[in-house]
């Protein structure tokens, strides 16, 4: 589904991404974690050419999109969740879910609303609340449901559970799940939680400093426990 690498991305001088590699399979579910600065937010918007100068390749179901824009990866099936949402404070509910549409691939109807109350049940009761009333929690999961209106066939999340509340962090997870189970959705995720990591995803890499330091699956994960001490904050 999504090849990427090896990609080297830069802020001015700084050489912030080092010949990292990710690749994720049609359906499959990837973490990236790493602690704070270690690069994922960067790395993630180098996938979507949304800020850092980036060399390497990079490729969408099968598809060189080296040199496109974000606009033009998104209208090819990769969706990201931004780490700061970015939801429309004077909107409503429904019209930020509607405004996922800009991003919908030519020849692809979006979601109705309905499928996405199905799949995100909490907005149908908020749906006409604005965006400012909204919780942090709420707003994740509004921003994610903006996302999967236009149906991508990548969906790429940043940190989705900071600053969200651990009940909404559990039902976040289980309607990713869902979701994932019903219509096949490729999730690569960037994370500091190992228990939201692993409720999402099949395996992960490891990020410090900017390079891929570990990957593998959750149990080659758990069987070195040193892992977990020498790059995560847990
Ligand atoms: P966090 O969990 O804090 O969001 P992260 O793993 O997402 O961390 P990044 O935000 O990608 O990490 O930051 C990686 C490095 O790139 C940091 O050293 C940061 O200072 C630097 N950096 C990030 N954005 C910029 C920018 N716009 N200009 C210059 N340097 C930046």
């Amino acid at each position: 589904m999504l090849e990427a690498g090896p990609l080297n991305l830069f802020y001015g001088d700084s050489h912030i991404i080092q010949d990292v590699k990710i690749s994720v399979a049609d359906g499959e579910g990837v973490a990236i974690l790493g602690r704070n600065g270690a690069g994922k937010t960067t790395l993630f918007k180098g996938i979507m050419n949304g800020g850092p100068k980036a060399e390497g390749p990079i490729t969408l179901r099968g598809e060189d999109v080296t040199g496109l824009p974000a606009f033009a990866r998104a209208r090819r099936g990769l969706g990201l969740v931004p780490e700061d949402r970015r939801i429309y404070r004077h909107l409503t509910v429904a019209e930020n879910i509607k405004m996922g549409r800009h991003a919908t691939r030519p020849g692809t109807e979006p979601y109705t609303l309905e499928e996405i109350f199905g799949f995100f049940p909490m907005l149908r009761d908020l749906q006409d609340r604005l965006g400012f009333e909204l919780s942090g929690g709420q707003q994740q999961v509004l921003a994610i449901a903006r996302s999967v209106f236009s149906r991508p066939d990548c969906l790429l999340l940043d940190e989705p559970t900071e600053g969200v509340a651990p009940v909404i962090v559990q039902d976040i997870a289980r309607q990713l799940a869902a979701m994932r189970k019903n219509n096949g959705t490729t999730l690569l995720l960037t994370e500091q939680n190992v228990w939201f990591a692993r409720a999402c995803t099949e395996r992960l890499y490891l990020l410090d400093s900017g390079r891929i330091v570990f990957s593998g699956d959750w149990a080659e994960f758990d069987a070195n426990p040193d892992l977990k001490t020498r790059y995560l904050a847990v």
